[in-house]
């Protein structure tokens, strides 16, 4: 990352090491997304400052409730956010080129979404198999017979049995599941590099569901995809991704391998989504649940935005807006939990094990307690 020099933000409190990790040579490198919609009546903050990055062939997930900031990062990402929305400011790389600035069309083809509801994804009116031709004409060029055949093979690659037959019904002809195959070799047309899953399996039952996560998880090592996959089910995210940002009120509290954020969860709210897995408890199982909802931001933050939802929110956690800070290897959150110099009562086990309180990347934020 140090070499790309995009990123002249001395003093920053997110440490460097973390992001270090791929922000030069990334897939993907996403860094201080802010998005936000201007509506008649307020700037709703979608998406406040969040970086992160993808690396080739890697799984990264993106989990939070709903309305938690997670379509509008992935519309972000493919350049799709329209008017009341607009990238307000951060950077978007694509293998080191810069997106932002209407500069998608370079990249088309190279990042492909497959959106929640397979029924809106495809055209009633065409054929499945017209789609997925006319995505290879538009993106790798193919035409008549050629476009043919790899539209069958693309339909048999994503499990869709008698693809030879089923290339030419229409999608009201195929089940749920079976659209859902349709949609994602569509997107498979383009021959991305990165795909990006919204809520894929969220309209799908649970069997077929499962289905769907082992073609991904299929597909990503046999055409070596990288995958950002968003779900607000954290049951989903320890079977399906690599790395895991958690996102709340447009923010990302936490960011970390999913072993990791599984098994030593540093923000509230990520235990939180882990305690509300049916089956499953956190150690010291203090939030069997959350009470109330997302808030809808719509200035920037002054204060912790999950405070008044949080089990271990104290004074502070309203007047100080908390900063990503290191955590562990690999690992950052945003919770004064872990910054030096307030008042509360942390108890030994949120903190990383065998690590002093960690010290070096506190946000400068305001006064103290
Ligand atoms: P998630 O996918 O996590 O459920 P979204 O990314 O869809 O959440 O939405 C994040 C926030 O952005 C929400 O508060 C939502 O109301 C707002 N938002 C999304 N799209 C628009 C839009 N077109 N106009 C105004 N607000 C929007
Ligand atoms: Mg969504």
């Amino acid at each position: 990352m140090a070499a790309d020099g995009a990123d002249a933000n001395a003093g920053e409190s997110v440490d460097e090491a973390a992001r270090a990790d791929g922000g030069g040579d990334a897939l993907l490198a996403v860094e201080g997304l802010t998005t936000v919609f201007h509506t008649d009546k307020e700037t709703i903050r979608a998406v406040d400052d969040v970086t992160f990055s993808v690396e080739e062939g890697e799984t990264l997930g993106i989990v939070g409730e709903s309305g938690s900031g997670k379509s509008v990062t992935a519309r972000s990402i493919l350049g799709l956010i329209d008017s009341p929305g607009v990238i307000e400011s951060g950077s978007i790389r694509f293998r080191g080129d810069e997106l932002t600035g209407d500069n998608w069309d370079a990249h088309r083809g190279d990042i492909s979404i497959v959106f929640q509801d397979p029924s809106n994804s495809l055209n009633p009116v065409y054929t499945v198999g017209n789609q997925i031709r006319e995505t290879l004409r538009i993106h790798q060029g193919l035409r008549g017979q050629e476009a043919r055949e790899e539209a069958v093979r693309l339909l048999e690659s994503v499990g869709i049995p008698d693809a030879r037959r089923r290339v030419t019904e229409y999608p009201h002809q195929f089940s749920g599941g079976m659209r859902q195959r349709a949609v994602i070799a569509v997107a498979l047309a383009c021959d991305p590099d990165l795909l990006v899953c919204d809520e894929p399996t969220t309209a799908l039952d649970v069997t077929i569901q499962a289905q769907i996560l082992e073609l991904l998880d299929d597909l990503q090592e046999r055409e070596d995809l990288a995958i950002v996959f968003i779900t607000h089910d954290m049951g989903v995210i320890e079977e399906t991704a690599d790395r895991v940002n958690v996102m709340y009120a447009g923010e990302m509290v936490e960011s970390a391998p999913v072993g990791e954020l599984f098994d030593r969860p540093q923000h509230p709210y990520t235990r939180g989504l882990l305690a509300s897995i049916p089956g499953r408890t956190v150690s010291g199982d203090r939030l069997p649940t959350i009470g109330g909802e997302v808030p809808t931001p719509t200035a920037e933050a002054t204060d912790c935005r999950f405070a008044d939802r949080c089990p271990e929110a104290f004074d502070a956690c309203e007047r100080v807006h908390p900063e990503p800070v290191r955590v562990g290897p690999d690992h950052t959150a945003a919770c004064l939990l872990h910054e030096e110099g307030y008042d509360h009562d942390l108890d030994s086990e949120a903190r990383p094990a065998g690590e002093p309180p960690d010290g070096d990347a506190v946000a400068d934020g305001g006064d103290r307690a």
